[in-house]
């Protein structure tokens, strides 16, 4: 829907069916969504993850589909637990779509069979959380095959789960003739798919977070697409320590000093590093604080922040790109004296004319509490899926999706 797909071909991508492109009256459709929302005492904290997926349900309701969705929903490791049952899920969503949700606290069995068999057009059927059984996590070929009896067509709109390999992400599907990606899935794709494949320049890249470990592949993905990569956080440090300078108790990775050195002579001008930091005495809100250049810093202190001539140096790089793709905070953002550079970047970022793109857990977070959120081009729902998606790696529960 909407989406030109062209700029995937040729780069590795497939153009995937998409779910508007389906003849669904009165088909019984199986959609894997992200219920993944906090339980506060049996109650649905943040629903963001149930809104999202309101498009897409909405849209097979009004085209007659017979609706079996599912999700999973915490780690209960293959075994039922009350306190993660997707009940509560259920009454949310049934209060949001303003209609009834059949739930009979089950994934497969008599129940669910004959509770999929009473379905009329437009209505909602949705099974109990997935990793109640340990098929869904095992990729087990039966529990697939059964998942994939309850429908005719099969539908995916859970991008912060396709990078697993599991019974409902991808055992299941090969049953069907037509997999779909859900509204959500395809918006992903397209934003993300195209800062990997064509994107408008220039193209910045933001990098920070805590360990340069965690994103080695999307260091070196990015590096090969962007622009300019500027780096900050914690992961800037194990960078700052291969250019020799001292870095006191700031959050160095020691065996990946030489990678570090790597990167930075592939990179060469690319590669962006602070100018200068906020160093703490602790690790605490309360520490004594300084505003220093970077390679500056006391015996026994930590660099918790980037300073404001590199949010000045990065901000002059934004606002003259086209696309800014942003992983990973520029400080300990949870702290208010060290969340500065990392909300000043926020604040750019949504004010730049540039197309922007953030994921990581930690970063929509960020820009949540910067309150900018509404103003970034696409706010990625999938941490890990996201991250995989710009290391360059494929997504089995993309992959396995019908070609265009
Ligand atoms: P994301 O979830 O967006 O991928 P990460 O999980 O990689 O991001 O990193 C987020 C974490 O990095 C935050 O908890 C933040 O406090 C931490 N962090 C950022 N800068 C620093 C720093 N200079 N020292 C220690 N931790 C940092
Ligand atoms: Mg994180």
């Amino acid at each position: 829907m909407g989406y030109n797909h062209a700029f995937v071909a040729g780069n590795g991508f497939m153009k995937k069916l998409g779910v508007a492109d389906l003849e669904v009256k009165g088909r019984r459709v199986f959609v894997r969504v992200d219920f993944n929302v906090p339980l506060e005492s049996g109650v649905v904290g943040d629903e963001t993850r149930i809104r999202e997926t309101l498009p897409t349900l909405r849209l097979l309701i009004e085209r007659g589909a017979k609706l079996v969705v599912a999700s999973h929903l915490g780690r209960p490791k293959g075994k039922p637990m009350a306190e993660l049952s997707l009940a509560p899920v259920g009454e949310r969503l049934s209060s949001l779509l303003g209609r009834p949700v059949k739930f009979v606290g089950e994934i497969a069995g008599p129940s669910v069979d004959e509770a999929v068999g009473k379905l009329v057009e437009g209505d909602l059927f949705l099974l109990e959380n997935l990793r109640f059984d340990p098929g869904e996590e095992a990729n087990d070929p039966l529990f697939a095959k059964k998942l994939a009896s309850t429908a005719e067509i099969y539908v995916n709109d859970a991008f912060g789960a396709a990078h697993r390999a599991h019974a409902s992400t991808e055992g299941m599907v090969k049953h069907f003739r037509l997999a779909a990606a859900g509204l959500l899935m395809e918006k992903e794709l397209h934003y993300l798919g195209m800062a990997l494949s064509s994107p408008p320049r220039p193209f910045v890249g933001l990098l920070g977070g805590a360990k340069v470990s965690d994103k080695i592949d999307v260091v070196r993905s990015l590096l090969s697409k962007v622009d300019r990569l500027l780096i900050g956080g914690g992961m800037a440090y194990t960078f700052v320590r291969a250019k020799g300078l001292p870095t006191g108790k700031s959050l160095v990775e020691e065996d990946k000093i030489e990678l570090a050195r790597e990167l930075l002579s592939e990179g060469g001008a690319k590669l962006g590093l602070p100018q200068d930091h906020v160093v703490a005495s602790r690790f605490d809100a309360s520490a004594e604080t300084r505003t220093l250049p970077i390679g500056e810093i006391p015996d026994g202190w930590m660099g918790l922040d980037i300073g404001p001539a590199t949010v000045a140096a990065y901000g002059e790089q934004i606002r003259k790109s086209k696309l800014v793709v942003w992983n990973g905070p520029m400080g300990v953002f949870e702290m208010e004296p060290f969340a500065n550079g990392t909300v000043k970047l926020a604040e750019i970022v949504a004010e730049s004319d540039a197309t922007s793109i953030v994921g990581g857990g930690d970063s929509v977070a960020a820009v949540g509490r910067a309150g900018v959120a509404d103003r970034i081009t696409h706010v990625s729902t999938g941490g890990g899926a996201s991250l995989e998606f710009l290391a360059g790696e494929k997504l089995p529960g993309v992959e396995v999706l019908t070609d265009a």
